[in-house]
């Protein structure tokens, strides 16, 4: 059955995190314990991915467009430049991705 947590991975990774906990599962003594480790250490890490991807949609449901926040018209209706908590809301993880690339 399916971990709550696993809602917060894209498919490729939850297949990934499913081959990954069949590997490990599977043949026991017969792996080595390096084999072991990197699957144990796999599954930490997919847990971490959806972790943090839990507490960005956390964060983004906290931010509120500063200027609704001062009564006044909302920048993405209103189209203007979007004020800090929007820009920030709209950053996803390729943007992170190309970031770190930079
Ligand atoms: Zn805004």
């Amino acid at each position: 059955m399916a971990e709550d947590w696993m809602k917060w991975l894209t498919e490729e990774e939850a297949a990934a995190l499913e081959y990954t906990q069949t590997v490990g599962a599977s043949a026991g003594a017969a792996h080595t314990v390096e084999v072991l480790h990197v699957c144990n250490q796999a599954v930490l890490n997919l847990r971490t991915v959806a972790a943090l991807r839990a507490l960005v949609g956390e964060k983004d449901g906290a931010l509120v467009c500063s200027y609704a926040m001062r009564g006044l018209d909302p920048c993405y209706r209103s189209r203007g430049t979007p004020c800090v908590p929007c820009h920030v809301r709209a950053l996803t993880e390729d943007d992170m991705r190309k970031r770190m690339e930079e």
